[in-house]
């Protein structure tokens, strides 16, 4: 009861809203995770449920299955089905939404802040309530498969056997074992896997629900009568991440389509874990290696015009590339400015005044990065894991502790590593297109002439 009361006193008092760093979180006695910020921004609150289950627990063969079910969870809690539902979200003046990834699936709402108890009902409603059967089952297929692009056909199934159809960092992730290497089939998921997943992992002990904004100061109560009487169960065994497994090809060349002569460049090198900071070292180099593409491939050389760096992860390793989309006759070219880009980083180290400038821009980004409730909301829900006794850490300096003798090691070792060269480019360029039907017409007419000369 004094936590209650604390909580109220917290919720009435803006002045608490100040620190965006500083967040009231508390669990339920069944295990839920709460996280409230009142802020100074009325009439209105964001909320994100998150609830811990996503791709990565499932198996190949069973990899969409908490996708479709986030989708059925939308598919309606009475007889006026999925329509009826929205209706009752728009009658309360609310928008939502779902994701699923991952580690995660999250339900993300928007709603007056006089609706938020309304709102919350009918999330709960609509996770709990739903009854699944086989026609809603096969609606929600139809849907997640024109999300995934549409039909899987035989020759995007055939050009991904032979490895030629992928986008590259998602080819590399097959080739070394750490990805699916068909898309993930529907067709054979059943309704009963989808009512196990749900009792299995839509349990309190494991969600967190994030709410932000213009806090109603009865909603600890009301959350303690409502999501305070799901029962907690205990949580299936995680599955194991898949580790790189597989040697994967030093280069390849994928087909991006038919005909064209636009191309992209990618070079991918396997992260090394470098300690402390970890994260941030490698956001800091993002930033750093994004303004070196951008300085040599566009100002310079006009070749791109919007090079990148990127990071991805797969399974239990992480990855960081460089990356330029251009006209394939290009490729020569940038691929010689990638190498003496990186030849010189390996040779000269960073250059410390431009690493310096970069680090103070991250650093005073933090300022207005995150801006409004809904962005605050969805910022929380991306840094749940650095959360810890009333306080997120705080990024800005995290960023700032970064040092460049720590950055130059990071980026030396991963640059010390050949990496992995990949090449999307449509099948056939526009000058390949025309010599192709030259040659067909060519063939013709020599059949044509031959077969009038033995007429
Ligand atoms: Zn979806």
């Amino acid at each position: 009861m004094r936590i209650l009361l604390l909580l109220c006193l917290l919720l009435s008092n803006p002045a608490l809203a100040e620190d965006r760093l500083q967040v009231e979180g508390y669990s339920l006695e069944n295990g839920l995770q709460l996280l409230l910020k009142p802020t100074a921004e009325r009439g209105h609150v964001a909320i994100r449920l998150v609830v811990g289950v996503g791709f990565e627990n499932f198996s190949c063969a069973e990899k969409e299955l908490p996708h479709l079910l986030e989708h059925l969870l939308f598919s309606g809690i009475d007889a006026i089905g999925e329509a009826g539902l929205e209706a009752r979200m728009q009658a309360l003046g609310g928008e939502w939404n779902a994701y699923t990834r991952d580690a995660d699936t999250s339900f993300v709402i928007e709603a007056p802040a006089q609706q938020q108890r309304a709102v919350l009902d009918l999330l709960l409603a609509s996770l709990f309530n739903t009854e699944l059967d086989e026609r809603k089952v096969a609606a929600a297929k139809r849907v997640v498969e024109r999300e995934n692009g549409g039909h899987y056909s035989n020759l995007q199934r055939l050009l991904d056997q032979q490895n030629l159809g992928r986008e590259a960092h998602q080819q590399l992730a097959v080739e070394l074992g750490l990805a699916c290497a068909e898309r993930a089939p529907l067709a054979a998921l059943t309704l009963e896997q989808l009512e196990q997943l749900r009792e299995d992992w839509y349990v309190p002990n494991n969600m967190t629900l994030i709410l932000v904004g213009d806090l109603d100061p009865r909603l600890p109560a009301y959350l303690d009568r409502s999501f305070g009487t799901l029962p907690a169960s205990e949580l299936p065994e995680p599955r194991e991440l898949p580790t790189a497994s597989h040697t994967a090809e030093a280069r390849r060349s994928l087909f991006d389509g038919l005909i064209g002569d636009r191309a992209s460049l990618h070079w991918i090198f396997p992260e090394p874990w470098v300690g402390e900071h970890d994260a941030q070292t490698w956001e800091l180099l993002s930033d750093y290696l994004d303004w070196q593409l951008y300085r040599r491939l566009r100002i310079e050389l006009g070749l791109a015009y919007g090079p990148w760096s990127e990071r991805n992860v797969y399974g239990g390793s992480s990855f960081f590339s460089l990356n330029a989309e251009l006209q394939r006759s290009d490729l020569a070219a940038a691929e010689r400015v990638l190498r003496t880009l990186v030849h010189d980083v390996q040779r000269d180290g960073l250059e410390p005044e431009t690493w310096r400038r970069l680090q103070q821009a991250a650093v005073a980004k933090q300022v207005w990065a995150v801006q409004g409730n809904s962005a605050l909301a969805t910022y929380y829900w991306n840094a749940l894991s650095d959360y810890a006794d009333g306080h997120f850490r705080d990024p800005a300096e995290r960023l700032q502790k970064v040092s460049l003798k720590q950055a130059n090691d990071a980026i030396h070792q991963l640059f010390q590593q050949p990496g992995y060269v990949r090449i999307e480019q449509p099948l056939l360029s526009v000058v390949g297109l025309y010599w192709l039907i030259g040659a067909v017409a060519v063939a013709l007419l020599l059949l044509m002439f031959a077969w009038r000369r033995r007429a």
